[in-house]
């Protein structure tokens, strides 16, 4: 009998717990990738409570993704237009150490950034964090996170003072009421979904409301699909909670107990009838009473989220406008309602609790808060004052201090800005001109590659022991199954190696990353997201949800009920109370005009991971969608003269793009939508992210990736 490893999928939030066999198998003849290389098996593990031995074509598949496109040994150059040549971790770390150090005394700590990843694990961002924050004494870290969630965590904190999903998967078989807003679950977080669809499917008082200018696999499946006007999240949800207050559909015990800020909440709904609002929103009038009708005939409401949510100019305020409704409804805190949003990375959660943000720190902390800072000076060995008062630089901030020349040193690791970030071409350029770039991946080449003067061999998921918390706060241990490849290393040995370096011998004599985490979860004590309870030893066992104070006695890991926030309605705010956070609806950042008629909309197609980086090479899933696709309405491409396949120009303020047309009525007239999987390795014009626009939440700093103004010309 062979032993299988327990494990998580590395690719998407929803955290399906894995197990992974060797390729060896008693009396089997050995499976090989297209390359030839020995394939581990990958099943579904029924043991994890998250997914119950579920995977998709993402998880099944992972395994081809092992020995691909990887780098084995350090790479170096001294100028982007020459070859990068092998070199020893001694040359490698040497060069980057001087870097830092020249960056230092000439320019200041600031100078220096670190772009971090949801792909790491929480030992990864945790050393990354002590690092840069402590050690370095500059907040300049920020993770791709800033793309995709940081408007969730900018609206809970807005709403109930801390971050942190108060919402468990089994609340998609416990809700009577699921609102869909800005998500393709079906096809972005198939798993999670397919627990809903079937609750969805059984039970025919359930309802489902999707909310998507798109009418997706996930709105197919809805009771009710509001195709809304891009950028009208905000007006859209104001205008239900008007019905509700109308109808008197609303909580008014919970709100006096356990509630603030509803008077000036009450001045701004005022302002959205439901004339104006299905006006605006583009949607039947009797099709927003529906939806509030649902929202208030419901015990259990959920609302579940994504990035048409959160990468929005509007993003906290669309964030807090669903929290409000679930405010003045009451439906929070309790089995099957509550508001859930559904991550991006697989542990971009975990990045969020070990402080992977350039606002944060570790356990739920903030950078602003001069009793946080201590607390971490203190538990690091630092002197007081070591961390920086303010928070640092965020992504699209050091693509703008590479511009100004104020960054010197940039370090990017598990992700490839170079086909994910907005305004591309403008953060080519930027990358272009940084005087050194450090680049840390497991995959070789990637677009980032070509910015990149020291290229350092990152070990993959497989070949490193972590922990990764999924979107329903699951913690589970990662264990490595396989040798790391070549000279590869986990990343936060590699951001420990240069702090010893640096000179901080103390701070970083980690020798494995159980350590690691020992030293983090010992920094949550007492916090929203404590995991003192939590160790790797523990996690052995299985995954267990936070919180787990230490406090708590250990039992086995399937005895535990389901963990939620907030069952007490008491909230982590000064007063204890939620607060409602009324805001306008104020629509996109750049609005259609003349010159750029149409809307265009930017996501993900299943299957696809990103920027490919990972499953570029698996052919089963190149040929679910094997080109990117433009989607336009019958209506506009009969406009335009447009059929299936035509080529077509896609122009924006910032750049130009050809895509051939897919003419479907899935998509709402006057908006079009590509998919932003392909980048310069994988098509020619074909990266969705030329056309998209910087501008960003002010609150939350995210980029509004999801919607720009564009022209399109038939070829
Ligand atoms: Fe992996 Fe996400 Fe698919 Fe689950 S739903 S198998 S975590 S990609």
């Amino acid at each position: 009998m062979v032993e299988s490893t327990r494990t998580l999928c590395p690719y998407c939030g929803v955290g399906c717990g894995l197990e992974v066999l060797p390729p060896a198998q008693p009396g089997k003849a050995i499976k090989r990738d297209a390359a030839g290389n020995p394939l581990w098996q990958v099943r579904g593990d029924r043991g994890h409570s998250s997914s119950q031995g579920q995977v998709c074509v993402k998880g099944a598949t992972v395994a081809e993704s092992l020995d691909r496109n990887r780098l084995k040994y350090p790479l170096m150059r001294d100028r982007l237009d020459q070859p990068l040549q092998p070199v020893t971790w001694d040359q490698a770390l040497d060069r980057i150490v001087e870097k830092i150090q020249t960056a230092q005394v000439q320019r200041g700590s600031d100078s220096i950034c670190l772009y971090g990843s949801g792909q790491f694990q929480t030992e990864d961002y945790y050393v990354a964090q002590k690092l840069m924050k402590g050690c370095l004494g500059t907040n300049n870290f920020d993770a791709n996170s800033r793309l995709c969630m940081s408007s969730a965590v900018a609206g809970y904190i807005q709403s109930f003072g801390s971050d942190g999903p108060p919402c468990c998967y089994d609340d998609l078989e416990l809700t009577d009421c699921a609102f869909i807003v800005g998500a393709n679950a079906a096809e972005c977080h198939p798993i999670a979904f397919n627990r809903l669809h079937k609750h969805h499917k059984r039970n025919r008082q359930v309802k489902m409301v999707v909310v998507d200018p798109r009418r997706t696999k996930t709105a197919e499946a809805a009771d009710l699909h509001l195709a809304i006007q891009p950028g009208t999240d905000v007006t859209l949800f104001n205008g239900i909670a008007h019905l509700l207050l109308r109808w008197g559909e609303i909580a008014s015990l919970f709100m006096d107990e356990c509630t603030t800020g509803f008077g000036d909440y009450t001045d701004v709904i005022s302002h959205y009838p439901p004339e104006r609002v299905a006006q605006e929103c583009g949607i039947p009038m009797t099709d927003l009473e529906q939806a509030a009708r649902y929202w208030a005939n419901a015990d259990n409401v959920l609302s579940l989220w994504s990035m048409g949510v959160n990468q929005s100019v509007q993003g906290t305020a669309k964030v807090c406008s669903i929290i409000n409704v679930h405010l003045i409804s009451g439906q929070v805190g309790r089995p099957g309602a509550g508001p859930f949003s559904l991550t991006g990375q697989p542990n971009a959660m975990g990045g969020r609790e070990a402080g992977g943000l350039c606002h944060l720190l570790p356990g739920y902390r903030s950078i602003q808060n001069p009793e946080h800072r201590a607390t971490l000076e203190q538990a690091w060995g630092l002197p007081p004052g070591r961390i920086a008062p303010e928070p640092g630089r965020d992504t699209w901030a050091m693509i703008t201090g590479l511009e100004t020349g104020e960054v010197q040193v940039l370090w990017i690791a598990a992700t490839n800005p170079a086909v994910s970030m907005p305004d591309l071409k403008r953060t080519q350029a930027a990358l272009r001109q940084s005087p050194f770039t450090i680049y840390q991946d497991a995959y070789y080449p990637t677009e980032t590659t070509a910015y990149a003067h020291v290229v350092l061999p990152a070990a993959q998921w497989g070949e490193k022991t972590g922990v990764m918390t999924n979107s329903e706060r699951m913690v589970t241990l990662c264990t490595a199954f396989r040798p790391v490849l070549g000279e590869a290393k986990a990343d936060w040995e590699i951001f420990a190696m240069v702090g010893r370096r640096l000179g901080f011998g103390d701070q970083f004599q980690f020798q494995t990353a159980a350590e690691v985490y020992g030293e983090f979860a010992a920094l949550t004590r007492d916090r929203l997201c404590d995991v003192t309870g939590l160790s790797h030893d523990r996690l052995q066992a299985g995954p267990v949800q936070w919180p787990c104070p230490d406090s708590e006695p250990v039992g086995e890991p399937g005895d535990r009920p389901a963990q939620r926030l907030y069952t007490t309605l008491q909230f982590p705010t000064p007063d204890g109370r939620a607060r409602f956070r009324p805001f306008h609806g104020q629509g996109l950042g750049e609005p259609v005009d003349q010159d750029y008629p149409f809307i265009l909309t930017v996501g993900r197609l299943y299957g696809h991971w990103h920027t490919q980086t990972r499953t570029g090479h698996i052919a089963k899933i190149q040929k679910l969608h094997p080109r990117p696709l433009l989607e336009i309405h019958p209506k506009d491409a009969k406009a335009l003269g447009i059929d299936n396949d035509t080529w077509v120009v896609v122009k924006s303020r910032r750049g130009v793009t050809r895509f051939q047309a897919l003419v479907t009525k899935a998509i709402s007239p006057g908006v079009v939508f590509i998919p932003m999987h392909w980048g310069a390795l994988w098509a020619d014009d074909a990266e969705a992210n030329v056309l998209t626009h910087s501008m960003a939440c002010p609150l939350s700093l995210e980029p509004e990736l999801k919607a720009c103004a564009v022209h399109l010309q038939p070829l």
